[in-house]
């Protein structure tokens, strides 16, 4: 199991949850605005928790914690992932995995054992300009679709979410996908945050009245949608 880290204790990962975080590492896409490129890159160090430590403190947290969610990285790649979620469905915690939606046969595989409880799906952008946002030439849009199409049917809780990056969207992009996963139950609009550890520097967020307008046009057609992370 590709482990590259662990958050112990976080109140904005599962939304609310109190819960921890595990980091598996290994991505299929670069997107260019990535915050966790190190997950995504090859590792220059080995990561300092093991799997048997993380059980062992989520062990002793049952009364504290409430779920742990799986993120990366795309914890779809990483074959011991039913494994993973196993062990902590042992334990009695809900589990969150976040996803690219490239894998939908592995979600509905996971929901149909109760292995998960929530999905955080990314939405780069519209279809048509996913090879952009996405950082690779030909994304599965066929598995993303299935993907999308499975959580709108509801089977579980779940949230679609796209992190807003000026330099890389524009008023169309919000049109198409609020087309696109219309009658979504949660959407969230993220703001881009600047880091270090950004795969491609150079990009920058948009202004609240920015995001606030995009919002309004994903309403049209997801009435529920909300920003995440406007200060
Ligand atoms: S943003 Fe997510 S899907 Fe894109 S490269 Fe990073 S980990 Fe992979």
């Amino acid at each position: 199991m590709n482990i590259q880290g662990f958050t112990k204790t976080t109140l904005l990962d599962y939304p609310g949850k109190v819960a921890a975080v595990i980091f598996l590492g290994g991505c299929n896409f670069r997107c260019p605005f990535c915050h966790n490129s190190s997950l995504v890159l090859p590792p220059k160090q080995k990561p300092s928790d093991s799997l048997e430590d993380i059980l062992l403190f989520l062990k002793k947290r049952r009364k504290i914690l409430d779920g742990v969610c799986i993120s990366g990285g795309e914890p779809t790649l990483d074959p011991d992932l039913p494994s993973l979620c196993e062990q902590l469905k042992s334990l009695g915690y809900l589990v969150k995995l976040d996803t690219n939606g490239t894998n939908p046969g592995l979600l509905r595989e996971l929901a149909g054992e109760h292995l998960i409880d929530y999905v955080a799906m990314d939405i780069k952008s519209c279809p048509m300009h996913y090879p952009k946002l996405a950082g690779i030439s030909k994304p599965d849009m066929d598995s993303i679709q299935q993907s999308v199409q499975w959580l709108l049917a509801n089977v579980l809780p779940y949230e679609f979410r796209t992190t807003v990056v000026r330099e890389l969207h524009a008023e169309e992009d919000f049109i198409e996908i609020s087309r696109w996963l219309a009658g979504a139950s949660q959407y969230y609009l993220q703001a881009y945050r600047d880091s270090p550890q950004v795969m491609r520097r150079g990009y920058t967020a948009c202004t609240k009245e920015e995001m606030e307008h995009y919002l309004e046009l994903v309403r049209s057609f997801i009435p529920t949608a909300q920003l995440r992370g406007i200060d």
